[in-house]
Formats: structure tokens, C-alpha cells, sequence
């Protein structure tokens, strides 16, 4: 066993020299295993497992969903249902796999009947979500839909405001692209909406682009007041809104 660990240890050594950057693969793993025992809120006693993330650990991009569906509940793994199958075919439109970005929620277990994140199961949860950024440390986080958008932007503007642009934030110690984007959810029930999901999704390798500049969008101070959520009377937002995807 300790020759195990010795072999692991040069491999992660070797990585980390040859990337210049600290490979936190088995500190991520390590994590994982300790958040799936987690009994922090009621949600432990009906999930059938922790929903920890996919993907891989030192991805440059990395989503945030909002919490595992019955699929997920039951698979262990991130959008594998219909709006994963679509989340999928959005990547794959980019020249993007699965495997090389990052996949997780807000949530880590499954809100029965698949009702929203209540605010004391997402402050119960929040903390394995900060660590995992940390820990992968992604140049890029796309939130998809409000409760991922809201929580690590720290502000009150919803999705239907402030998709497609980009904002730079701090998270897990370091300075990351935060860039909104709609649930994939919402596509499936409204069509025309899944333009706009491709639309902000083609953005994407833009954004990870180091050498191409960012056009980010100055977020009002909050002390000056949040400009109020726009409300859509018509149009694939109005549909989703009422979804209670937004
Ligand atoms: N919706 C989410 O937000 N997350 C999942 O894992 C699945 C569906």
C-alpha cells in the first residue's frame, strides 16, 4: 500500500512539473468521498446518493447546475437526464466533450419532486461547491439558470438580466470569468429558447481563449441599488419564467 501511494505521489510530483501548476486530482477525490457522507440538511434522509460532480479535475471550464434530478439521484452523476442530453450536444457543438470540463450543482443531493433549492439547503451546500472551485480552479464558470448565477455572482440579478455576459469574480481564492447562461432545462420545454442557450454557449471558447480579449460588462454596485429583474411579457423567456427556471 505504502508503494501505492509512493508511485501516486511521483505522478502528481511529475504533473505538477511538467504543467507548472498543482495537480489537486486526489485532494478533489478525497473530497468527494467526505461530501458523500454529508448529513448537513434534510436532504440527506431522501437522496439516494450525493451527487458530488463530473468531468474532469483540472478542467479550465466548469458548470454549475442547480441541484441533481430523479436521473442524477439515481446515477451518482450530473445531468444525465434530458437537459444533460442537451447540455452534451451544446458542448459537443463547440468542439467540447464531457470529459474535458467539469460538471456539478449547487445542490449535491436531490430536492424531492425535483422542487426548487430552498435558501437552507443551499447555505448548508455551499461550502462543497466553494471548495470544489477551489480545487479545480477552472478559468471559467458557466452557471446555468438562476440558483447557480445568483449564489456565485453574490448578487440578485436573475438570469433573464444578466445571461451572455461576463463577469469577473473571485472564487475559491481566485479570479475567475463567471459567465451566466441559461438552464438547458428551459430549452427543452421552450424551443425558441434554445437559441439563445446556443447563442451565449458559442461564446464560450471566446472566453477561453486567453489571448482573445474579454468584453466584460460592468456590474452596477449593489450600494447603488440592483436595477430590477426585467420581466419578458412574451418570447421564450416568458414561457420559462413561468417554468420557475428563471
Ligand atoms: N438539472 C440540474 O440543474 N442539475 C442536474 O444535475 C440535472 C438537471
Amino acid at each position: 500500500m505504502a508503494g501505492v501511494a509512493a508511485v501516486g505521489a511521483v505522478a502528481v510530483a511529475a504533473i505538477e512539473s511538467l504543467t507548472g501548476l498543482p495537480d489537486r486530482s486526489a485532494e478533489l477525490a478525497a473530497f468527494g468521498a467526505s461530501v458523500a457522507e454529508c448529513t448537513r440538511c434534510p436532504l440527506a434522509a431522501t437522496r439516494t446518493q450525493v451527487v458530488f460532480g463530473s468531468g474532469s479535475p483540472v478542467a479550465d471550464l466548469m458548470f454549475v447546475g442547480e441541484a441533481p434530478g430523479f436521473h442524477e439521484d439515481k446515477q451518482g452523476v450530473p445531468f444525465v437526464g434530458s437537459a444533460g442530453q442537451l447540455l452534451g450536444k451544446l458542448l459537443a457543438e463547440i468542439g467540447l466533450s464531457r470529459e474535458q470540463v467539469y460538471i456539478a450543482n449547487v445542490l449535491k443531493c436531490r430536492p424531492p419532486g425535483n422542487r426548487d433549492p430552498q435558501p437552507d439547503e443551499i447555505a448548508a451546500c455551499e461550502s462543497h461547491l466553494f471548495r470544489q472551485i477551489e480545487l479545480i480552479s477552472p478559468r471559467v464558470v458557466a452557471t446555468l439558470g438562476n440558483f447557480a448565477t445568483k449564489l456565485l455572482s453574490g448578487r440578485p440579478d436573475g438570469i433573464t438580466k444578466v445571461h451572455g455576459r461576463p463577469q469577473e469574480v473571485v472564487l475559491g481564492g481566485s479570479r475567475v470569468t463567471l459567465f451566466p447562461i441559461f438552464h438547458p432545462a428551459a430549452a427543452l420545454y421552450t424551443p425558441r429558447m434554445l437559441d439563445v442557450l446556443r447563442e451565449d454557449f458559442q461564446r464560450l471558447p471566446e472566453l477561453l481563449a486567453p489571448s482573445e480579449p474579454r468584453t466584460l460588462h460592468a456590474v452596477p454596485d449593489e450600494a447603488a441599488g440592483a436595477e430590477p429583474e426585467p420581466s419578458p411579457a412574451s418570447g421564450p423567456e416568458a414561457a420559462a419564467i413561468q417554468l420557475g427556471l428563471f
